[in-house]
């Protein structure tokens, strides 16, 4: 059993590469790169919801692409609108904005007030996924768990969860703070301004896109496997 005072929130900032219909005209010929993990993270949705029905848990995900707006980008950064949405004029941009991102993070910064009025703390999972070959080179982690080593609670979670992981599925290798260093800028790193360590606990999930593309029982096994294992660590 979990520990009574600890609320569990998934989130997918990637799960779909929709791009809304009056959007639709900066995005001629960008099948291919929607499609690609450059348009969405493939299976992390799938994972958002295997963990939620698993788990007793709150699910918040968006299927707006992130080349229409990157929801898991802090405000400051220079690359939260594509190359393609940037040709755009600035007022489609704020609408954008308005429309897709502020309602988004304004959403989770709820559930996390929330969920504190009722639970001493929030584990907060961010589901994505990562392209197993980037720029030629072969990524060699099949899971990665990213988080703030500056942060006690999530060292220990992310070190719990990657041992639950290899002792239910030891055929997969686990990294920590891999493919992307945990305490990077995103939603997460956002959160960990707003809340202290002692309540809010962000860590990011991250999974070889090898796996969904393959599909069948083995991606199923490792969804069911990779939920277990966090349910595993939340007792520890
Ligand atoms: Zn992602």
């Amino acid at each position: 059993m979990r520990k009574p005072d600890v609320a569990l929130l998934v989130t997918c900032e990637h799960g779909g590469n929709r791009v809304p219909s009056e959007y639709k005209e900066w995005f001629a010929d960008a099948d291919n790169v929607l499609g690609s993990h450059r348009g969405y993270d493939l299976g992390a949705l799938a994972m958002a919801r295997t963990l939620t029905g698993r788990l007793d848990a709150q699910l918040i995900f968006a299927t707006v692409s992130r080349l229409v707006v990157e929801l898991n980008r802090s405000t400051r950064n220079p690359r939260l609108f594509s190359s393609f949405i940037r040709q755009a004029p600035a007022p489609i941009r704020r609408e954008i904005f308005e429309r897709y991102y502020i309602p988004y993070w304004a959403s989770v910064q709820a559930a996390v007030h929330r969920a504190l009025e009722r639970r001493a703390r929030v584990v907060h999972v961010g589901s994505h996924s990562f392209t197993s070959v980037l720029d030629g080179r072969v990524r060699d982690a099949d899971i990665g768990l990213l988080y703030d080593p500056g942060r006690a609670k999530e060292v220990a979670l992310c070190t719990h969860w990657r041992d639950a992981i290899r002792r239910r599925a030891p055929q997969w290798h686990v990294r920590r703070n891999y493919p992307y260093a945990g305490a990077g800028d995103g939603l997460t790193t956002e959160l960990r301004r707003c809340f202290p360590p002692t309540q809010y606990i962000g860590v990011e999930l991250e999974l070889n896109q090898r796996h969904p593309l393959t599909g069948g029982s083995t991606w199923k096994t490792m969804q069911r496997e990779v939920a277990a294992a966090l349910g595993d660590a939340l007792e520890a």
